[in-house]
């Protein structure tokens, strides 16, 4: 018997032993210590934590953007079958492009207010489908923000972002995020900057496009009702450490750790 279990090869994402660590003031600090897990085609795993507990840095390390010269990453991170913390830069930038999509919490800093919101996802569409005419990428434009139910598209496409509430803004990210039709979307707060029913509208749109699309999620939020509402797997991470783990139906009804049962409490 091997020590170790291989890693299944229909696994989307594999993160095994993830240590994360900045340089600060002439040392190393460490904000994630070994954190492990995986993530199944069409699964959410939910990662939640209060403020600061290294939820959006892991998804930076899963995505290779933390500043080279202060962060250290160490363990293994595998999408698609790559290993990710190998890769050189040209070829994780296809990854970024092709396997793995990121939406976060303020959808306005994202998009460039300079352009269309239908240009921005002309851009998507280009990168990711250089071969298509420029009526073909149109089509494939408003096709996408079809898919996010963005109302009267064509009329739309030739707004800016600041005519765009903060909900459609967050759905135009959506859409960019699935032109490249990725296996894996990470989400990092996604709609914790909107309203409380604006947020049950996104999130509900990204369940739908989930089925749709059968891509798995990494669902990062600081909330136990979102993840009760999403997730299939749930990670509780605090201070770095993974205090908890297992399936959202376990961690909710039969949590081990004292934290998960704070963060339960504070659901109403
Ligand atoms: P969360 O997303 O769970 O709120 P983060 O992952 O953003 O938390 O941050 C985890 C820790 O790492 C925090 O203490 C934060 O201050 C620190 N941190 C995040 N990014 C950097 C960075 N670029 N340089 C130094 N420290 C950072
Ligand atoms: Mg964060």
């Amino acid at each position: 018997m091997p020590a170790m279990d291989p890693v299944p090869s229909e696994t989307v994402l594999s993160v095994d032993d993830l240590s994360i660590a900045f340089r600060s003031e002439g040392r190393w600090l460490e904000v994630v210590r070994g954190a492990s897990f995986d993530i199944l085609p069409r699964q959410t795993l939910a990662i939640v934590g209060e403020s600061g507990s290294g939820k959006s840095v892991t998804s930076l390390a899963i995505m290779r953007l933390l500043p080279r010269q202060t962060s250290r990453v160490s363990g293994n991170i595998t999408l698609c079958g790559r290993n990710l913390l190998a890769l050189p830069e040209a070829q994780m930038r296809k990854v970024r492009g092709r396997d793995v999509s990121m939406i976060y919490q303020e959808p306005m800093t994202s998009l460039n207010p300079m352009f269309t919101v239908g240009d921005q996802i002309n851009e998507a569409v280009r990168t990711h489908s250089p071969e298509y005419s420029g009526s073909e990428v149109k089509a494939a434009s408003l096709a996408l923000m079809d898919k996010v139910r963005i109302p009267s598209a064509k009329a739309r496409f030739h707004e800016h972002p600041h005519q765009f509430s903060g909900g459609m803004r967050q759905r135009v990210m959506i859409a960019i995020a699935l032109a490249s039709r990725p296996k894996l979307l990470i989400a990092d707060e996604p709609t914790t900057a909107l309203d409380v029913t604006i947020q049950g509208q996104v999130l509900d749109l990204i369940k739908e496009l989930q089925a749709e699309e059968g891509m798995s999620v990494l669902f990062i939020t600081h909330d136990m009702g979102v993840v009760a509402e999403m997730a299939d797997r749930t990670m509780v991470m605090y201070r770095g450490e993974t205090v908890e783990r297992g399936t959202t139906e376990r961690v909710f009804h039969a949590s081990t750790a004292p934290y998960t049962r704070a963060l339960l409490a504070s659901v109403p």
